[in-house]
């Protein structure tokens, strides 16, 4: 049985206690085991605030080039990776690409940031935020908004659903802003985490420390958590609520960001016509989100609102692009859609059909599970690909219950921009959502009612109908995460992740000397 260690403290752990088993969700088997218990976590934590002297004296460059190279050494190892990503998620080629791909992507996107830093402001610590400015009627008193790294750990708790991504674009910015990172993957799928651990560890490319994994219960490492410290947290909604009330991180003021829960929608405007491009677009975004990585993707489209006149063909559009999907084992050519990730995930996505299609109807798919093909009868977690078509845009459930995996609600509007906005609001806060259309008018009020409820927000038009990505790919030059029930966090958009990880602070004192000691020629 393989046995998945922590790396902590400078050394592989293996913890005590009953383990957590890891599965192939295709077929059930057990493919690992895993026990974090006994880790002492104000070893980890001293561990990792040696790292962060370290990284903190390290020039911009000298993190972009470190940050390259792990980049580097993933690539290298793509293929074994691209292996481990199916076997322990249920991914197919193409999902498994997606989460580590993306993390090879992102790493060097960082990279690239760094390097324009380096070049921009060369070795100095700080990051200027405006500009030095004369405060009162004194001339040469002035004030000037700087970012420099807080002292503290980056702690990364991440979702099953990217054990790549989820843990590589948060420590490519924490490194990038110099904070040293203890992550922790989800348990059942931290397979792959780890072998990136283990890759990592032996390349010595980062500073002992910079990097420690947990694979298993983090125990009592968040009350630990002091003033500089942060927490970067993404899963469910429910759990980061209960991680923001830690014990003590209201009363230190511990940092804490959280991406949870999305109720992302795609609204298709009036002027849509059927069998356009832009409609096209619009079910291949749909179809896309519901099959890639069998739905459990946080930016996938839950929620279509189609006006009343289009909603029948639209209806019948999604099911035909579905039907060309294989469900099955994701390791077997020609499969289009593996199976969700755990046998706990099984039952809420069963359970979330069954509650919204008590209020529509179910188009295609439902809510029992069926057999994948190729994989073995009665075994492996698998959910068809469903569509349910609801009576009107108040019936259910369907903004507030995210179902976390292959499905989707068609939800009937007027057409209008006022109703459409107000549809998609009552999700509460989304990471993302994409309206479709050609009027200006109906563009440019959705721009305004929605973009307020959103983290990204994607205008599709005819014109761009060809070239636009496909919504729910994160990009780490734009940020990630939402408002209200998206957790009200903030990842990635370039420089603009760094600040999480620094402390703005507001210098005060003479012109010239902060001019001087900034390194300001024009004060
Ligand atoms: P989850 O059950 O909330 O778990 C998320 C992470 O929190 C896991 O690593 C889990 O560890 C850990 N955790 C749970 N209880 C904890 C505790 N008491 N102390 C410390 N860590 C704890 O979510 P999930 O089922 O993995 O992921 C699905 C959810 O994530 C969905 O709702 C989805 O929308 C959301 N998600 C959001 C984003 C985003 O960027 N906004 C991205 C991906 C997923 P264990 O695995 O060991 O329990």
């Amino acid at each position: 049985m393989v046995r998945l260690k922590s790396y902590v403290a400078g050394a592989w752990f293996d913890g005590t206690g009953k383990p957590a088993q890891l599965v192939n969700p295709a077929t059930e088997a057990v493919i690992a085991e895993t026990s974090a218990e006994g880790i002492d976590h104000g070893a980890v934590l001293a561990h990792a605030r040696q790292a962060g002297a370290v990284l903190r004296k390290q020039p911009w460059s000298a993190r972009a080039a470190m940050i390259k190279g792990v980049q580097k050494l993933f690539h290298a190892h793509r293929e074994e990776l691209l292996d481990l990503a199916q076997i322990n998620g249920g991914s197919t080629r193409g999902d498994a690409k997606f989460d580590v791909d993306g993390a090879i992507g992102t790493l060097g996107a960082y990279a690239a940031f760094g390097e324009v830093l380096a070049t921009r402001i060369g070795d100095r610590p700080w990051l200027l935020d405006g500009e030095l400015a004369q405060l009162t009627r004194a001339p040469r008193f002035g004030g000037q908004h700087v970012l420099l790294p807080r002292q503290g750990v980056a702690v990364h708790i991440n979702a099953f659903n990217f054990p790549a991504w989820g843990t590589f674009e948060k420590a490519a910015v924490a490194w990038l802003a110099g904070a040293p990172i203890v992550t922790k993957p989800a348990t059942a799928t931290a397979q792959l985490t780890h072998r990136m651990t283990e890759l990592l560890v032996e390349s010595g490319l980062v500073p002992e420390g910079a990097f420690q994994l947990i694979c298993g219960s983090t125990g009592d490492l968040l009350s630990r958590l002091g003033a500089q410290d942060s927490l970067a947290f993404t899963g469910s909604n429910a759990t980061g609520a209960m991680l923001r009330n830690t014990p003590g991180f209201a009363e230190r003021g511990v940092r804490v960001n959280v991406e949870a829960d999305s109720l992302n929608a795609a609204v298709l405007g009036p002027d849509v016509e059927v069998g356009s491009e832009l409609w096209n677009t619009a079910v291949r975004h749909v179809v896309t989100d519901m099959t890639q990585k069998a739905g459990q993707k946080c930016t996938a489209i839950r929620r279509v609102m189609v006006p009343d006149s289009l909603i029948a063909a639209f209806e019948e559009s999604v099911v035909e692009g579905l039907s060309a999907i294989t469900v099955g084992d994701p390791l077997v050519d020609g499969v289009g859609m593996g199976p969700v990730s755990t046998a706990s995930q099984l039952r809420d996505v069963l359970s979330g059909i069954r509650q919204i299609a008590e209020h529509g109807r179910v188009v295609t798919g439902g809510p029992d599970r069926i057999d994948g093909k190729h994989a073995p009868e009665g075994k492996g977690y698998f959910v068809a690909p469903t569509v349910i078509r609801l009576a009107s845009a108040a019936a259910g459930p369907v903004h507030d219950l995210e179902v976390f995996g292959p499905s989707v609600s068609l939800v009937p509007y007027d057409g209008s921009a006022e109703a459409g906005s107000a549809a998609l609001a009552r999700g509460q806060g989304s990471l993302m959502s994409t309206v479709y259309g050609d009027d200006r008018a109906w563009l440019g009020t959705m721009m305004l009612e929605c973009a307020p409820w959103l983290g990204r927000m994607m205008l599709t038009s005819s014109k761009v109908a060809d070239q636009v990505i496909a919504p729910g790919m994160v990009l780490p030059g734009c940020i990630h995460g939402g408002p209200g029930r998206a957790g009200g966090g903030e990842e990635l958009g370039g420089e603009r992740g760094l600040a999480f990880y620094m402390q703005r602070t507001a210098l005060q004192g003479d012109r010239v000397i902060l001019g001087k000691l900034l390194g300001i020629e024009s004060a």
